[in-house]
């Protein structure tokens, strides 16, 4: 990462895209940049690389490209000194034309965040892929992320399709599934899978020929679950959007955000774990704000949930942890240490493992909790 952010600096005026494969690896980088500039500039400055990188190819490699350049030294200094990062990717890569990124599913959370740094570049999701088989490309890669779907490559696997939300088990192949509706993926890969269940939900949005084009919904797994409620990753990330508009009129936005179901006091409860972005500490939110905002994502989780708030009582107040920034940084070194892939890091968007509970238990700020009841009313029934 450090060589790479090296060369990208010293060769600032001829990179046309930058990208990762996931928004949040992208945002590690910028992070890494963040963290690192200081010592960066020092070697552009004199031509030297840092001791830490103890390679001995990448340092011969480094070494071709390195010359003292003091001038552009200073100019990564005056431009990554400043606290406001806003457009940093188009300051200090003046010539990208867009981000090369997916930010569709899980990863749609990361696109304000991205907005806000590289100044409104378009995002190019152009592939759905997994370390299995790769599934598809995006055939309109510039269009908006909300619009994108990804076509089949019907050679690089068998692929059938698991009809989501309805009793038949019968599998339907690639051919004949239906525009609207909502299917699991299953895939037979040359290299021996059979029938292997990827766990992505996908939604038909038409056909490139006879190939099926797909809107990626989500992963199909339950989050949360403390009794009869059952809260997947959508419904989650959206409890997440719609509380955290209570944030904008104090410029804050969630950078992360993982949760738990606690279930050690009885009713268990909903907690939580979000990462802030603060831009003006003198107008953070205030406690008031953080509590609705716990109400908020109440409001918006499904009515068997609400009903235990409410009705049953077994569902207790929803909680909001709030942890030190560079919180979730630190999981994922953590998960990389234990043998993740960088590229393919994905925050786990609920956690039960010990050493991860009490690493994020560490860095907790503040506490946030339910103030009221969410709304439920009983349906009707005939
Ligand atoms: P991995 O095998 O770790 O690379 O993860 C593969 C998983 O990442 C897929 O099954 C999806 O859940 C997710 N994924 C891959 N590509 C995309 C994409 N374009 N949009 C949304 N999720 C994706």
């Amino acid at each position: 990462m450090y060589a790479q952010m090296l060369c990208g600096l010293i060769m600032r005026n001829e990179v046309l895209r930058v990208g990762a494969v996931f928004a949040s690896g992208l945002l590690r980088a910028i992070h890494f940049l963040q963290n690192n500039w200081k010592q960066l500039a020092h070697d552009i400055a004199t031509g030297t690389l840092n001791p830490k990188i103890t390679d001995a190819p990448v340092r011969e490699c480094m070494r071709k490209i390195l010359k003292p350049n003091p001038e552009l030294a200073q100019f990564v200094t005056m431009e990554c000194y400043e606290e406001n990062w806003e457009c940093i990717i188009k300051r200090i890569w003046p010539r990208t034309k867009y981000l090369d990124v997916i930010v569709t599913g899980a990863m749609a959370q990361y696109i304000p965040t991205l907005e806000y740094y590289s100044g409104g570049l378009p995002m190019a999701c152009t592939m759905y892929a997994s370390s299995e088989c790769y599934f598809g490309l995006n055939l309109s890669p510039m269009c908006k992320p909300s619009e994108v779907t990804y076509t089949i490559m019907p050679n690089m696997a068998y692929f059938e399709f698991l009809p989501h939300g309805s009793s038949t088990s019968c599998l339907v192949d690639l051919a004949d599934v239906e525009v609207g509706k909502e299917y699991e993926l299953i895939l037979t890969t040359y290299a021996g899978l059979c029938r292997y269940r990827i766990g992505d939900i996908l939604r038909v949005t038409g056909f490139h020929n006879a190939a099926p084009q797909f809107r990626f919904i989500r992963r199909k797994n339950v989050l949360l679950s403390i009794e009869s409620d059952k809260t997947d990753e959508a419904e989650l990330q959206n409890a997440i959007e719609n509380a955290s508009l209570l944030l904008k009129e104090f410029n804050t936005s969630v950078v992360e955000y993982t949760s738990y179901a606690d279930t050690k006091q009885i009713p268990g409860h909903y907690v939580i774990y979000w990462e802030l972005l603060v831009k003006d500490s003198a107008n953070a939110p205030t406690d008031d704000v953080l509590n609705r905002c716990c109400l908020q994502m109440e409001e918006s989780l499904n009515s068997v949930y609400r009903q235990s708030r409410v009705a049953d009582n077994s569902i207790g107040p929803l909680e909001i942890r709030v942890v030190e920034n560079g919180t979730f940084e630190e999981l994922m070194d953590y998960t990389i240490s234990r043998g993740a892939s960088i590229n393919q890091y994905k925050v786990p968007r609920c956690v039960s493992f010990t050493p991860i509970m009490e690493l994020l238990n560490s860095r907790v700020v503040s506490k946030h909790f339910s103030p009221d009841l969410p709304h439920w009313t009983p349906e009707r029934r005939r």
